[in-house]
């Protein structure tokens, strides 16, 4: 995931020793990981944080790897796909920046955001709310398998989101928002439009 340890001051002679010390002890090459769980990083959460109000840390693992697995099975292993989850909206793990981020709005929910991009340049947009832990990786089964047809060259799941516009997204995946949310300005779509 992308939360790291730094070794300092290893000499060059002995980076192969050490990566075969944490290698023996469970602890696999950040290269030995599939980019799917590279390229996720999760806030504390439960139970460190005293704000969270649903799992982040310890919930993440285990779904990027359900993430993981369709991410192969749909032939998109190499693409550099960002994943983001905090136990609160606070963000600290960069939710809104991801090109998918799981925001926690009660234990065992979190609304999705999709259209960011794995750069930090880029605020994503609410796509779907209040979703059980157990049911995100089936939600994102459509949108995923949608852009590895329609992606153009070079284009990220973020991008594609974000030019296909995510309420456009909604409406095509029969994705319905909770009324108390739909008026909020990180729904609004600035970028899509049917057909884009
Ligand atoms: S996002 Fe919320 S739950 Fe996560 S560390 Fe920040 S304040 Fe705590």
């Amino acid at each position: 995931m992308q939360q790291n340890l730094i070794l300092a001051d290893v000499r060059p002679r002995d980076r192969d020793r050490v990566e075969e010390l944490l290698r023996a002890h469970g602890i696999p090459a950040a290269s030995d990981l599939p980019a799917t769980v590279r390229n996720a990083m999760a806030c504390p959460a439960l139970p460190t944080c005293g704000l969270a109000v649903a799992e982040a840390e310890r919930a993440m693992p285990a779904l990027v790897r359900d993430v993981a697995a369709v991410i192969d099975e749909l032939g998109l292993a190499d693409e550099r796909i960002s994943w983001r989850m905090t136990g609160c909206p606070n963000g600290c793990a960069r939710p809104y920046l991801g090109d998918v981020g799981f925001v926690g709005t009660t234990l065992g929910k979190y609304d999705v955001f999709l259209g960011g991009d794995a750069g930090g340049t880029r605020l994503n947009q609410l796509y779907a709310g209040n979703v059980p832990l157990g049911d995100l990786v089936a939600l994102l089964r459509g949108p995923l398998t949608a852009y590895r047809d329609e992606r153009r060259r070079g284009e990220s799941f973020g991008g594609w989101c974000h030019r296909r516009g995510v309420a456009t997204l909604r409406d095509r995946f029969g994705v319905q928002l909770p009324a108390s949310l739909v008026r909020l300005p990180m729904v609004a779509d600035a970028a899509g439009s049917p057909g884009r």
